[in-house]
């Protein structure tokens, strides 16, 4: 099966480091493999195919990826939400996260002219921890007036409880393919 893949790739290439962060940039973070990132679209189509979905959302840099493999097989546009505005962008919805990673407080932008009440929203990322990011795409649907079908996470911390922040935020379905149970003493416990 796929997960146990996923799995069997994060216990033998992932690095756990202080504060719960876990490095995978042999194969998702900095070096990327698309053959894997294929099977992972693949798998949130499976799990998401209920849902009625025109967009898919993700935020730079690394959600990217997965996301756009996925925009590329279920044929559907993808936006990434900037964490900077650039000089060029004027009319757009702004909210604020915190990075998990790198403990910073930054603001989420995406133009207004890419999400509109018109949009049924399936949101990808490589990382649930915390859920600052998730409730950041939480509140710029909110005001753009578009819908949030599900959120998609490759690895989520469940320790890092972002699952109860999202679904508090009224997110009704949050996908993770491989759940951490714990990275106590350096070590990868899935769930
Ligand atoms: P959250 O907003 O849920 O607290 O954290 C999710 C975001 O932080 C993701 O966009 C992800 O890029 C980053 N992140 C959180 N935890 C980790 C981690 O353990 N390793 C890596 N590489 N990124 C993480």
């Amino acid at each position: 099966m796929f997960i146990d893949t996923l799995k069997e790739r994060i216990l033998k290439e992932g690095k756990c480091f202080e504060g719960g962060v876990l490095k995978v940039d042999r194969f998702i973070n900095h070096q990327m493999d698309p053959y894997l990132m294929k099977q992972i679209s693949i798998e949130f189509i499976r799990r998401f195919a209920d849902l009625s979905v025109n967009k898919i959302v993700t935020v730079e840099a690394s959600g990217i990826a997965p996301a756009v493999m996925l925009g590329y097989q279920m044929e559907l546009p993808v936006v990434f939400v900037k964490k900077q505005q650039p000089s060029t962008m004027s009319d757009m919805y702004v909210a604020h996260s915190r990075s998990f990673t790198k403990q910073c407080d930054y603001n989420m932008v995406i133009s207004k002219e890419f999400l509109t009440s018109d949009d049924h929203v399936l949101f990808i990322d490589d990382f649930l921890a915390c859920g600052s990011a998730g409730k950041g795409i939480v509140d710029l649907c909110r005001q753009a007036g578009a819908t949030i079908e599900g959120m998609g996470f490759i690895i989520e911390k469940e320790f890092q409880m972002g699952r109860h922040v999202l679904e508090a935020a009224g997110v009704k379905r949050i996908e993770s393919l491989a759940i951490i149970e714990s990275l106590d003493n350096g070590q990868i416990k899935f769930k």
